[in-house]
């Protein structure tokens, strides 16, 4: 059976001398492995299309076994200017780290694709800081892959900002400062300080629409506490950490 997708190759491995398995994520099937024939030649008919960061509309045949073959291929882009910055490059991996770790396949991820087609450009045109590119990223793909917060209100009295309030990552709730310190639920629980301006970028990244999410300007101070609740929030909802982000953290150290 022929299915036709539009996907972002985020993953290859070479198999003998011509043939690769390629990690694509799809806007109609989430994360699928292909097996893509003859791509290895130099301008056969599928090779450009099926390297690392081509966004392309994909023909895959699938197999009875579930399996999925490359058919053919329609380039629309590939984010290759990513490569020429080892940072931008490691933070890529990265993100395809996290989209291979969390996206399920057989499953729509339309939005999701251009979101993070919007991250791979940003990654590309290296136009904004690349701590903030990797913020927005973490927190806006943890939330709408599953992991979503409730950043609507206080957990107990639904109030909806007060000037010091306690996010707790792992349970992904807020409470006012009053309700955090009489709730015993909030107690002892690892938790993050924040204020009105905090909320509202948590808020602002988890509930605005894909065009606004790197539009937005924040100060050196609260795009570094943004960056530590977005890893944290991340990791902690996972239950992990990547040593690809590990990698690319030492790559700013040497800098
Ligand atoms: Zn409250």
């Amino acid at each position: 059976m022929l299915v036709t997708v539009k996907g972002l190759v985020i993953g290859r491995r070479e198999v003998g001398d011509n043939n690769c398995f390629l990690d694509i994520f799809t806007d109609k099937l989430g994360m699928v492995e292909v097996m893509a024939h003859g791509v290895k030649k130099l301008g056969g008919k599928n090779s450009a299309a099926s390297s690392m960061f081509s966004l392309a509309v994909f023909c895959l045949n699938k197999k009875n076994s579930g399996g999925y073959t490359l058919n053919s291929t329609e380039p629309v882009y590939n984010f290759y200017g990513i490569s020429k910055s080892i940072e931008s490059f490691s933070l890529a991996i990265y993100f395809a780290d996290i989209i291979k770790y969390c996206a399920t396949s057989e499953e729509e991820h339309g939005e999701l694709l251009r979101f993070v087609c919007m991250a791979f450009y940003q990654l590309e045109k290296q136009k904004l800081d690349l701590e903030f590119i990797r913020s927005v990223f973490e927190f806006r793909f943890i939330t709408h892959i599953g992991f979503m917060p409730d950043l609507r209100a206080c957990q107990n009295c639904a109030c909806y900002s007060d000037e010091v309030m306690y996010f707790l990552p792992n349970e992904g709730m807020f409470f006012c400062d009053d309700c955090y310190n009489t709730v015993a639920y909030a107690r002892g629980k690892e938790v993050f300080e924040i204020d009105p301006t905090v909320l509202h970028i948590l808020r602002y990244v988890a509930y605005s629409e894909n065009e606004k999410l790197f539009k937005f300007k924040v100060t050196p101070r609260y795009e570094k506490l943004f960056s530590e609740i977005s890893e944290y929030y991340l990791h902690a909802q996972l239950g992990r950490t990547f040593d690809t982000l590990k990698y690319y953290k030492s790559l700013k150290l040497d800098f």
